[in-house]
């Protein structure tokens, strides 16, 4: 289990086999069954992991972990090995967490036991426990409630085609700004480009000064450090190098409609849109749900975040001053502007904009920056902050 995670979320001990048969509540002696490790004695011992928050002792024996792919109400359709499970929650979960609408969401990582008597053909369980969440997508509501779509996502695909649509930069950066606020690993995908030989424009109505092509695009972003693929669901173009990208990940997709998401996932997993469709009995009331995120698993190793809400950032929860700093390429220069509340304007001083005049920052980059922070200003002058 740990080794799924960054973090480690419990240690393994080993028990006497039946020591807390049936009790996972139970407080395990770690320290008495460690030293009592013969080798006949590990024979009848076996795994546990003891928890270092509140959640139950986790037991391999008789449970079995997977990853939640979808969840209707009670019901969480769980991927474990090659079967999806229909499992309902323990009720003692759902008291533990307060502050999501499911104590179980998109993306956790459970540990469920077999129901032994479900319908033949249905593969059902029960939630025993919830591991640690590594990371949360959440969006916000019209109130600015928060509510966590999907857990332990890890990277965040932005799709742009390079024509129809025309790629708009400055959306980028936002999904790039965005990526960093979640701290999720952004990849930047150029689509269709089985469309365009060679030249191409974009649109960027706020930038006045020169546009770049699309490649000098792309050499702008991988020279702060970005991962850029060139693709195409149509010719197969790139493919390989996204399932490199995506291969043992929780991969959330970005990006307008109609720059080719679900061609993409289709062409990356054959038959996906059969898979997303594909509800059980239990889960017909989640199908008219659009709202709600799931998994899709990939036959190469990871899963994909299907997820209409998060395909649109919001950006208004930034601070002002926090902009810059998921800027990649300023980040290292701010504390070099003459005054520490620098907004890398037209303040006199300023690191960025020297930068920006001796081309080791790129203006288009800075002139998406001032917008940023122009709409920030304006929200928080409107929210009365
Ligand atoms: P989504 O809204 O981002 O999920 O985009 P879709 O996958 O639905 O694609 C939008 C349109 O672009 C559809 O008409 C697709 O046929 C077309 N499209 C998708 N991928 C490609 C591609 O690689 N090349 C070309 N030429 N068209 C594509
Ligand atoms: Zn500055």
């Amino acid at each position: 289990m740990a080794k799924h995670g960054k973090k480690k979320t419990g240690r393994k001990v080993r028990v006497d086999f039946r020591a807390n048969r049936n009790q996972p509540g139970q407080t395990i002696d770690a320290d008495r069954n460690e030293s009592v490790r013969s080798k006949g004695a590990a024979s009848r011992k076996r795994t546990i992991i003891v928890g270092d928050d509140d959640a139950p002792l986790v037991d391999e024996a008789l449970w079995t972990s997977g990853v939640v792919l979808a969840v209707h109400g009670l019901v969480c359709r769980v991927h474990a090995g090659d079967v999806v499970w229909d499992c309902t929650i323990r009720r003692k979960l759902r008291t533990v967490s307060i502050d999501e609408r499911s104590p179980v969401i998109v993306g956790d990582r459970v540990w469920f036991s077999k129901l032994a008597d479900a319908p033949p053909g249905q593969s059902a369980g029960v939630i025993e426990r919830v591991d640690e969440r590594r990371s949360r997508l959440s969006r916000r509501d019209f109130r600015g409630r928060e509510h966590v779509m999907v857990a332990n996502a890890d990277q965040l695909l932005i799709v742009t085609a390079v024509a129809e649509p025309k790629p708009k930069p400055h959306l980028i950066d936002r999904y790039l700004i965005a990526a960093h606020k979640g701290e999720l690993r952004p990849i930047i995908c150029f689509s269709k480009c089985d469309l365009v030989a060679g030249e191409v424009d974009y649109d960027d109505d706020d930038y006045d000064g020169p546009l770049l092509t699309i490649a000098e695009l792309v050499e702008e972003y991988r020279g702060i450090g970005y991962t850029c693929i060139f693709a195409s669901a149509r010719s197969g173009l790139g493919l390989g190098a996204l399932r490199d990208e995506m291969r043992g990940h929780i991969t959330a997709l970005s990006g307008q409609s109609g720059v080719g998401k679900s061609s993409l996932i289709n062409a990356l997993e054959p038959g996906a849109s059969l898979r997303v469709a594909e509800v059980s009995d239990a889960n017909q009331k989640g199908r008219h749900c659009t709202t709600n995120a799931q998994l899709l698993p990939l036959h190469f190793g990871g899963f994909v975040v299907d997820t209409p809400g998060i395909r649109q950032f919001d950006l208004w929860r930034l601070e002002l001053g926090e902009l810059e700093l998921h800027f990649t390429e300023f980040a290292p220069l701010v504390v070099q502007c003459r005054f520490s509340d620098c907004l890398h304007v037209n303040q006199e001083g300023c690191a960025i904009l020297a930068a920006v005049a001796d081309g080791r920052i790129s203006p288009r980059r800075h002139r998406s920056y001032v917008k940023m922070l122009t709409e920030l200003n304006e929200r928080a002058t409107e929210w009365g902050k």
